[in-house]
């Protein structure tokens, strides 16, 4: 089956309004990747983005950046490897993994740091462990935001000469006669999104209808589906209404099933992840995650009824969420939330602003006494102090008997216990956060029709791609990702304004 021809605008038929090498649609970590490499190559780029500001998911992400090798590993002694890295990602995906992707992305995932410093972005010394990662490897730039990345990028891009535009949405490819290359783009100037989970965004009529022409290729940068509510939800039964989501409002499979209508390739649709650190006493993505880091690295979390631990608190997303929802619902129709806590010291691996902002919004809570801490939440304060006595131990001898949490020395100590008051603590809840699935590519980020061929002129980075994560994305590896595979599709669209 090749791309269906009915469903295009052909070649003749069109007057094109304008003229680009390269059209990169979707402005965060992908995009800005790709708009900045695409420039560089001298290639005439236009960004694109349907929403009113720029960065998408990108600009509202905690910053957390996964890579090998990072000067903050090398400072705190952190022996690392790509395999390892590889290994990682491989075991968060349950192996469903396309592992040549994978591979790039760990081989390139240092130069892609790299070509951010280059660009004016300015990573913190700081090193974290998130779950699922074998070693430290998470770095951040100067505060918990991906905006901190695609800003900069976006600014430099700008001051060599490349165009960016919001509230223009694709609505469609063209493709040339034979439909076998895309030759331009449908799009809107001037759309209004509106948000409603419920609203289809294929109903909303607004703005002007342009054709671009491009020489070189179109990157989709379009992100994940995470807010489709509907979409998401017949894909996945589980994932009904009710459940909150930590996107940015826009992140729908508008771009999505335009290209199914093509008849591109996807992968792994029904892998959609939810993140186990959400609070059930914030909207949206929130500060609890921010919190949780620490927390999760250096803290406990227990079933509220039991004061028990009931997972490891470094296992990978899946793994925590899944265990957080087994303990959800109650025979009686009653919820249960887990209790995450650390202590004093513990709360250092994150910002103090961090810890007060969510005190401050009663996400966090500080508590002087474990009494205290379980008189709050209503746990059992015998069973949760035998909890934390069993912890302490385990941290001091360097192994976790109960659930095989891995405790790592930095800077040749070993991480905190749970020892020093006061003790800072939130409820958990698992939030709809990433999408795995998306189209099919190949390692030159070309996307790839059902038969599995290139189709020339449509690539695609990013989260609107399925393949690296496979059935669950590992903590802090999207930004690699976008930036890697951000980078190759616009050096892959310049390749083509050679031929
Ligand atoms: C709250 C939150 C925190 C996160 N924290 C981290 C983290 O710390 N570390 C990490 O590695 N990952 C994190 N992630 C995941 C990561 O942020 C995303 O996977 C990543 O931002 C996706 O980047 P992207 O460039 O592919 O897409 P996005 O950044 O989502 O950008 C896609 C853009 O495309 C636009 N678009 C879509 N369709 C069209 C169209 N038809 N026409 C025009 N424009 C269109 C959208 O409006 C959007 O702006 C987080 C995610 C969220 C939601």
């Amino acid at each position: 089956m090749g791309i269906n021809t009915n469903l295009f605008a052909q070649e003749e038929s069109i007057k094109w309004d304008e003229e680009w090498d390269i059209v990169v649609v979707g402005s965060g970590f992908a995009g800005s990747a790709a708009l900045c490499q695409g420039i560089e190559l001298q290639a005439k780029t236009l960004m694109i983005d349907k929403m009113p500001v720029l960065g998408g998911n990108s600009a509202i992400n905690g910053g957390a950046f996964a890579i090998v090798g990072s000067p903050q590993q090398q400072e705190r002694g952190i022996e690392d490897s790509y395999e390892l890295y590889v290994k990682d990602i491989y075991k968060a995906g349950l192996g469903l993994n396309q592992k040549e992707l994978v591979e790039v992305i760990a081989k390139n995932g240092f130069e892609a740091y790299k070509f951010t410093t280059q660009r004016g972005v300015i990573y913190r010394d700081n090193l974290g462990h998130f779950g699922g990662h074998s070693v430290p490897r998470t770095i951040w730039p100067t505060i918990n935001s991906g905006g901190k990345i695609t800003i900069p990028l976006q600014e430099y891009a700008l001051k060599k000469g490349a165009t960016i535009r919001t509230k223009v949405i694709l609505d469609d490819l063209i493709f040339d006669k034979k439909g076998k290359k895309v030759i331009g783009i449908k799009v809107r100037e001037n759309y209004k999104f509106k948000f409603d989970p419920n609203f289809n965004e294929e109903n909303n009529k607004t703005g002007v209808t342009k054709y671009y022409k491009i020489n070189g290729g179109v990157v989709m940068a379009t992100g994940g589906f995470s807010y489709d509510v509907n979409f998401r939800q017949k894909l996945d039964s589980q994932l009904t209404p009710d459940l909150d989501c930590t996107n940015h409002y826009g992140a729908t499979a508008y771009s999505l099933k335009m290209m199914m209508k093509h008849n591109v390739k996807t992968k792994d649709l029904a892998w959609i992840q939810m993140g186990p650190w959400g609070s059930p006493d914030e909207k949206g993505f929130g500060i609890a995650p921010v919190f949780a880091i620490p927390a999760f690295a250096y803290g406990v979390m227990v079933d509220a009824r039991t004061g028990k631990r009931f997972v490891n608190e470094l296992a990978d997303r899946k793994i925590r969420a899944e265990a957080i929802l087994k303990i959800h619902k109650n025979a009686d129709g009653s919820l249960t939330h887990p209790i995450v806590f650390c202590d004093s010291v513990g709360a250092t691996g994150t910002r103090k602003e961090n810890v007060y902002r969510g005190i401050h919004k009663k996400v966090i809570h500080k508590f002087d006494t474990l009494e205290d801490l379980a008189e709050f939440y209503n746990i059992p304060v015998e069973s949760l102090k035998k909890t934390v006595e069993d912890y302490n131990r385990y941290v001091k001898n360097g192994k976790d008997e109960e659930m095989n949490k891995p405790f790592f020395k930095l800077r040749n100590k070993f991480v905190p216990d749970i020892s020093k008051p006061p003790y800072y603590a939130f409820r958990a809840i698992p939030k709809v956060h990433h999408t795995m699935g998306g189209v099919a590519i190949d390692t030159k980020a070309r996307v790839l029709d059902k038969n599995e061929n290139p189709i020339e002129g449509l690539f695609a980075a990013g989260e609107a791609v399925g393949g690296p994560h496979g059935a669950s994305r590992l903590g802090s590896c999207a930004i690699p990702d976008c930036l890697v595979f951000g980078r190759i599709a616009a050096q892959s669209a310049v390749e083509l304004l050679k031929v």
